[in-house]
Formats: C-alpha cells, sequence, structure tokens
C-alpha cells in the first residue's frame, strides 16, 4: 500500500520538512492573496532540502499569503506573510516579511517581523543563510527558535541579507 501511494506522487519517504511545514490556501484561490503560496512555500521547501538534507527535517515553514495568517505564521520557526514592495523604479514587487521567534507548546511564541518586503526571488537565499548560519553557531541540543531568541534582530538581519543591500527593510 506505502509503495502504491509512492507511485501516485505522495512517497512516504520525503523529508520530515514537507510534513512540519505548512503554506496556506492563498493565490490563486484566496481573493486576499497577494503572493502565491504553495508554490512558494514548494520552493522553499526544495532548496532547503536540497541544501541540508535531513538536519532541515521537522523545521516549521509557515507561509501565509496575507495578513489573516490561516497558516499561522507567527507561530512557526520562520513565518513569511506576503507582501508588496517596490522595485528599483518604485513599481509594486511580489515580496514576503520574515518572522521569526515564534513557537507553540512548551515554548509558545508569537513571533516578531525582523525583516520586511523581502523581494520573493531573493526569500529562498534568505531562509537558507538563516538555517544554514543556525547549523554553524548552534549550541549543543538547541533549537532554531531558541538560536534566534538569543540572536539580536541586527545578527538575524544581516545573516539573512549575507550583509549586502538588497532592498528589502529591516522591521522597526
Ligand atoms: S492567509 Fe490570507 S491569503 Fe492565505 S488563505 Fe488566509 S486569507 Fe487567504
Amino acid at each position: 500500500m506505502i509503495a502504491k501511494v509512492g507511485e501516485i506522487g505522495f512517497p512516504l519517504s520525503a523529508n520530515g520538512l514537507y510534513a512540519s511545514s505548512i503554506g496556506c490556501i492563498g493565490d490563486p484561490h484566496c481573493n486576499y492573496a497577494v503572493t502565491p503560496t504553495k508554490t512558494k512555500l514548494a520552493t522553499i521547501i526544495e532548496r532547503l532540502v536540497n541544501q541540508f538534507g535531513e538536519q532541515v527535517g521537522g523545521l516549521k515553514v509557515n507561509l501565509d499569503g496575507c495578513p489573516h495568517a490561516c497558516a499561522q505564521h507567527w507561530t512557526g520557526d520562520i513565518g513569511l506573510q506576503g507582501t508588496t514592495g517596490r522595485g528599483p523604479n518604485g513599481e509594486p514587487l511580489e515580496a514576503f516579511d520574515i518572522i521569526l521567534r515564534g513557537g507553540l507548546g512548551k515554548d509558545a511564541a508569537i513571533g516578531k517581523p525582523i525583516l520586511r518586503r523581502v523581494p520573493s526571488a531573493m526569500v529562498e537565499d534568505y531562509v537558507s543563510r538563516l538555517f544554514g548560519s543556525y547549523l554553524e553557531r548552534r549550541e549543543a541540543g538547541e533549537t532554531f527558535a531558541h538560536f534566534c531568541v538569543r540572536s539580536s534582530d541586527n545578527d538575524l538581519i544581516s545573516i539573512a541579507s549575507g550583509n549586502v543591500s538588497t532592498g528589502a527593510d529591516a522591521a522597526a
């Protein structure tokens, strides 16, 4: 039976990140969405799995297409909320706010928007740098959420952006 399910495109041997992450219905099925959601989450997951393999299993990436938060981006390890940024000439640009320090259960917390209006094309790089830095700097047994809690806003912004100016805004 498990093999049959895999044959139709739902392999149960998939990385745990596929189970721990969630994207809202969003674009194209919700009128409130200002960004793609499930397709965007799929590209983020693919990037993280390809780069980090089993190490990223269990990370909670919660992605919403608007502030209504149907996928609860405030409580993810990495929360993403679709928004609209501005391009070089002031044109509207698909973008995401990045929310960190959220959690559920014994570590329940409302996350904080650390970066705002990150251009969508750069989001995979931002998320990758954050998780990669966590792997390099974590203390024994430390969770990603705790790493974000003990890191300053400026450090997280610097890590995520790769210390380069991208046009994304740091949250106030
Ligand atoms: S979070 Fe916003 S875009 Fe996503 S399903 Fe809910 S209302 Fe729609």
